[in-house]
């Protein structure tokens, strides 16, 4: 090899991103696995979640892979999205639709900025769905941001390998540019964090009487889609907490009607 090539590899170009994970839900075909592993090896990706996948580990996954089984090998087979995404800081759930509740959308290359920016000191998750039906609402909910890679109206879905090749490429291409987006960075609460929030606020909402056992309505899915828009930054997450503790207490103090 000359001295003179510039093209020299990082240190450990197989693994640019650490901190960055491609979540797959219940995929279907072995094959697009396989596909998913190469389109990220090429783009310097190495982190693999598989939530239920249909057949996994599969001949077709290793054959489609060509030579990025090493990612295969290293990818974790979990049975949830909570197992997959409950320590990371930042979910970017990626969809076809167009759906009923609005979120904030962004282009690949925006979200690819945000995630190569927050993931130098936090962990980021990339969520892809089901070669059919795509992600669930639900899904979609728990994720801080939506991307929608712009495609033909009349027909809008991506084979699933090649909607992780378009994500994973803006990502490398992100990851060499420089980006004063840095000095933005602030430390996020992770899913787990959330969680917790919310299994305070509505056990609160509850002390006080605003959800009423026989008819909760849909108070915490609202509350649930502000808090995941707004995105509460971790020091923010504990003063919400601590005022619902400081509520429960005021809550309890307060002497019963007889009534
Ligand atoms: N019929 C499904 C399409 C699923 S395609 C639907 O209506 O949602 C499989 C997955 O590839 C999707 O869940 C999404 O993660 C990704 N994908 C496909 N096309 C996409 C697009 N245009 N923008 C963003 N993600 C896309």
């Amino acid at each position: 090899m000359s001295n003179k090539d510039t093209t020299l590899a990082p240190a450990d170009s197989n693994r640019l991103f650490p901190n960055i994970r491609i979540v797959l839900i219940n995929t279907f075909h072995p094959g697009n696995i396989g596909s998913v592993a190469r389109a990220m090896k090429t783009m310097g990706l190495s982190e693999l979640y598989l939530v239920a996948p249909k057949q996994f580990p599969a001949e077709e996954a290793t054959t489609m892979a060509v030579g990025a089984d090493d990612i295969l090998a290293s990818a974790k087979v979990v049975n949830t999205l909570h197992e997959a995404i409950d320590d990371c800081a930042l979910v970017v759930g990626t969809s076809a639709r167009s759906r009923a509740n609005p979120w904030p959308v962004k282009t690949a290359n925006e979200a690819a900025q945000q995630i190569v920016a927050e993931s130098k000191t936090q962990q980021a998750a990339i969520v892809f769905g089901r070669e059919t039906m795509g992600l669930h609402n639900d899904e979609l909910q728990r994720c801080n941001v939506h991307v929608y890679i712009p495609s033909n109206p009349n027909y809008k879905a991506l084979n699933l390998a090649a909607a992780v090749q378009i994500i994973c490429y803006e990502i490398f291409l992100a990851g060499g540019t420089k980006s004063d987006y840095k000095q933005q960075v602030t430390e996020y609460s992770t899913k787990k964090d959330m969680d917790y929030f919310y299994e305070h606020l509505e056990q609160t909402l509850r002390d006080i009487g605003f959800i009423i056992k026989a008819h909760p309505g849909k108070t915490m899915l609202k509350l649930k889609r502000y808090f995941n828009r707004t995105r509460p930054e971790l020091l923010e997450l504990n003063m919400l907490r601590g005022i619902l503790t400081a509520i429960q207490t005021a809550a309890h103090k307060k002497p019963k009607h007889d009534d």
